[in-house]
């Protein structure tokens, strides 16, 4: 059990949820979506066939099979969330599945934009145990030059993470999409390409002292970092969602994120 991603991430959102008040609520709604996931996860892998074929599944529309379970993820927004959006659950519900299958294959095949930012909430964490479940697959040892964008999916990096490496550490960053990690320079900023270091800004709270704001002054953009090197029991995906008030402090510097997380945040 404690091998398994899935699982950790869980636990990591029960422990913090009880020990951060501020965040307690949004993390008990990660923790819920987070369980479907790792069910949903569960099934995929025991049933490989309801994956896409090898080559470009980014290419392929998605099947049926795949859209299956999207009603039954309905309801754990539905149980879990806060009023807004469990009205938008219900109204989602209450659609056939042709235009959930519409939903979900218009943000799969990259048209993030189209739908509305609720919408898409419901489809990145509905879709994101299948994408990974894909990129696992597919076994990806990216090694080209610097990737600003995911080298799976293509998406946006949600945050970076700091792991330690000898006796410093090797910053990399995570897809928002599928997971996928990999390396990044320290000093460069992955929204605009920056790399004066006076340009770029490090801020960090009390609470949570290892997770950090890394802002760009040339872009006005920022995004989140866990430093593992700090708090080894961090879960980076968890203690980035955790950290909202970050977020709060660094958009009232006039920053705005590259990327906005799984609870659009
Ligand atoms: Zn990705
Ligand atoms: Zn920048």
């Amino acid at each position: 059990m404690a091998n398994n991603p899935w699982q950790r991430r869980i636990a990591r959102a029960d422990e913090l949820a009880a020990r951060y008040a501020t965040a307690a609520e949004l993390l008990r709604l990660y923790a819920a979506i987070a369980r479907f996931q790792a069910d949903f996860y569960h099934e995929l892998a025991t049933q490989p066939q309801k994956l896409a074929p090898n080559s470009n599944p980014f290419a392929t529309p998605l099947g049926r099979e795949v859209a299956s379970a999207f009603r039954r993820f309905l309801p754990v927004v539905e149980q879990h969330a806060p009023a807004k959006l469990r009205e938008a659950a219900r109204a989602l519900a209450a659609r056939d599945d042709d235009s959930h299958l519409q939903l979900l294959s218009a943000f799969w095949q990259a048209n993030e934009t189209l739908a509305s930012e609720t919408d898409a909430f419901f489809v990145r964490a509905y879709l994101q145990p299948y994408v990974a479940a894909l990129r696992e697959r597919a076994n990806l040892r990216y090694s080209g030059p610097t990737a600003f964008v995911c080298p799976f999916c293509q998406r946006k990096p949600g945050l970076g993470v700091l792991r330690p490496l000898g006796e410093g550490s090797q910053r990399s960053l995570i897809c928002s999409f599928c997971l996928a990690e990999w390396e990044f320079r320290r000093i460069l900023c992955p929204a605009c390409g920056e790399e004066d270091p006076a340009k770029l800004a490090v801020y960090t709270a009390e609470e949570l002292r290892h997770v950090r704001v890394e802002a760009c002054d040339s872009c006005k953009c920022y995004i989140k970092t866990v430093d593992l090197t700090k708090s080894g029991l961090g879960e980076p995906v968890v203690d980035e969602i955790a950290s909202v008030a970050l977020d709060l402090w660094a958009q009232t510097q006039g920053y705005s994120k590259l990327q906005v997380n799984l609870l659009r945040l």
